[in-house]
């Protein structure tokens, strides 16, 4: 019996040779320099946020090199794929404005490497499989859980190396014979790599990360096709990446250590080995020590919390461009009027030794982008969020469209917009005091003035001696000044603080009563322009309503 024949009997049924999957799916015609990279997701139906860096980092030295960035579904570990995950996942990542060239879709497979779910490719992984059992270099393995459990505890009592090598790969040397005899027996099988390693041995590795490491090679004989017939992820990811012609792994760094593994597959296959890049892990501070974020134990791991707290997805994605090369702040600064897309990724720039999240830098970047956008964009980001969190408010800005984008735009399309919303579950919380329907103050925050009397006396002379809604601007201010002046403040700030003594206050003291009785509050923008958008009745109705509180 030939070995092919003999790789025949044990993964029988393989529709075509792996020389016929070498030939469809062929070497990519991409310019030099192009990054042929993906996003590999197990089907759980949920992108944390070091998925998000690692998956923004794969799109982005796709797309920065004219390259190919596309989604293949990583479901051979059954037990842990949801249904509808994948959905979850592509939706997820759309909003974030990351896209596929090529992949699992929505609407099916797009691209001509696929197919691009792991369960379907069960026949491409037998016929490397079946190669590489032809060459010698794979075996099938009859050792049983219980067998391995067992020699688990024999290497771990020993202190010794746990695994299956050297001696304790017992299948290793049966011979075609005994393999048959025990198949004709009905005994289960997978199949297991014939590792050509030497522990002993070391051998450089060069990451484009973490630049070269010393690694001892793998002499693991460790399974490429599970009982189940799928694969390891370790045997799919050398399969899938070779015939996708994946030129750049780009993972998280919990992979760095399967290298010695990964590498030795790709050439015992006969395959170049890619490019990999090891991405540290986003940490937390924990009781004094660091750790990974995680998705169990931090609510910030998972994206629906920034959803929730309606901090926008292009505010995340600065945020994350900021973790992934620290120089990236610096270029924003200097490139204000560019797209963020012009910026170029380094590798060489990424951090090594994992980067600490930093949640209030997410919330001063968010609020910096928030206070670049214009007024209609920020009503339709607030009205996105409120419609899912927050209805009572989100009818309200239906119903006022117009005059909310007017309060949103105060202080706003300028060269020093305001920068008071970072996140939008803030957005009632800084602005009810605009809407009738919600202006009901539990409390006034009066400043320097709090006599009712002077109150009084300010409010009524107010409205009645020099109020008018068609004043502009500088009317408005020249008329606050003589009534100060009229009333015993200092109607300029120079002239207050050379004698404060002649002055009851200053104009910043009456107008901030003017202030406090129309909002309730003592800080607020612009009070020309609020009273602008309030409106002459509006005024009237909370100055009484002020006055008798
Ligand atoms: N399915 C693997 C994971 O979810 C992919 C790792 C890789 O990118 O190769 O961690």
């Amino acid at each position: 019996m030939t070995r092919e024949e003999y790789a025949n009997i044990l993964l029988p049924g393989v529709k075509h040779t792996w020389q016929e999957y070498e030939e469809m799916y062929p070497e990519r015609n991409l310019k030099e320099g192009a990054i042929v990279s993906r996003y590999a997701p197990s089907p759980t139906g949920f992108v944390h946020i070091g998925a998000l860096l690692t998956t923004f980092i794969n799109y982005k030295m796709a797309r920065q090199t004219d390259g190919v960035f596309y989604l293949r579904v990583e479901d051979t570990d059954q037990k842990r794929s949801i249904d509808d995950g994948i959905n979850r996942i592509i939706e997820d990542l759309a909003k974030f404005d990351i896209k596929f060239d090529e992949g699992v879709t929505k609407a099916g497979d797009k691209g001509s490497y696929g197919p691009y779910t792991q369960s379907e490719r069960k026949d491409i992984y037998w016929a490397f499989a079946k190669k590489l059992i032809a060459e010698d270099k794979a075996y099938p393995c009859f050792c049983t859980e219980e067998e391995n459990k067992n020699d688990r505890a024999v290497q771990e009592k020993n202190g010794e190396r746990l695994g299956y090598y050297g001696k304790w790969a017992k299948c290793r040397n049966l011979s075609m014979e005994e393999v048959l005899e025990k198949i004709n027996n009905g005994e289960k099988y997978i199949i297991r790599l014939k590792s050509n390693g030497d522990f002993n041995k070391k051998f450089t590795f060069k990451d484009c990360i973490k630049g070269k490491v010393e690694f001892p090679e793998s002499d693991e004989d460790i399974v490429i096709i599970k009982s189940d017939g799928l694969p390891t992820y370790h045997f799919a990811h050398a399969v899938d990446d070779h015939l996708m012609r994946t030129t750049h792994v780009i993972r998280g760094e919990e992979w760095f250590s399967s290298i010695p593994k990964h590498t030795q597959l790709f050439v015992m296959l006969g395959f170049k080995v890619p490019k990999y890049a090891h991405i540290s892990p986003l940490m937390i501070e924990d009781n004094g020590t660091r750790r990974k974020i995680s998705k169990r134990k931090d609510p910030e791991a998972a994206i629906s919390y920034y959803h929730e707290k309606g901090i926008p997805n292009k505010a995340i994605m600065l945020y994350l461009e900021t973790v992934a090369n620290s120089n990236f702040e610096m270029w924003m600064e200097q490139n204000k009027d560019k797209s963020t897309d012009e910026f170029i990724l380094d590798f060489k720039k990424m951090s090594t030794g994992g980067t600490m999240f930093d949640y209030d830098k997410l919330i001063n970047i968010s609020k910096n982008y928030i206070s670049r956008l214009r007024a209609s964009e920020i009503y339709d980001l607030a009205l996105e969020h409120a419609k899912t969190y927050n209805e009572k408010f989100a009818k309200i800005l239906e119903k006022y469209k117009d005059y909310s984008t007017k309060v949103f735009n105060i202080e706003r399309e300028q060269k020093k917009p305001r920068k008071d919303i970072a996140y939008f579950s803030d957005t009632e919380n800084q602005t009810w005091y605009m809407y009738e329907e919600l202006f009901t103050p539990t409390s006034y925050e009066w400043q320097n003035i709090n006599d009712k009397k002077e109150i009084e006396l300010i409010l009524n002379t107010y409205v009645n001696d020099y109020y008018n809604i068609n004043d502009d601007k500088q009317t408005w201010f020249d008329k606050m000044k003589k009534m100060s002046e009229s009333l015993g403040y200092a109607g300029d700030m120079k002239a207050y603080k050379a004698n404060p003594d002649n002055y009851k206050g200053n104009i910043a003291d009456v107008s901030m009563v003017i202030r406090v009785a129309l909002t309730s509050k003592s800080m607020t923008p612009d009070l020309y322009e609020i009273m602008k958008l309030l409106g002459t009745e509006n005024i009237q109705k909370r100055i009484k309503k002020a006055l008798q509180a």
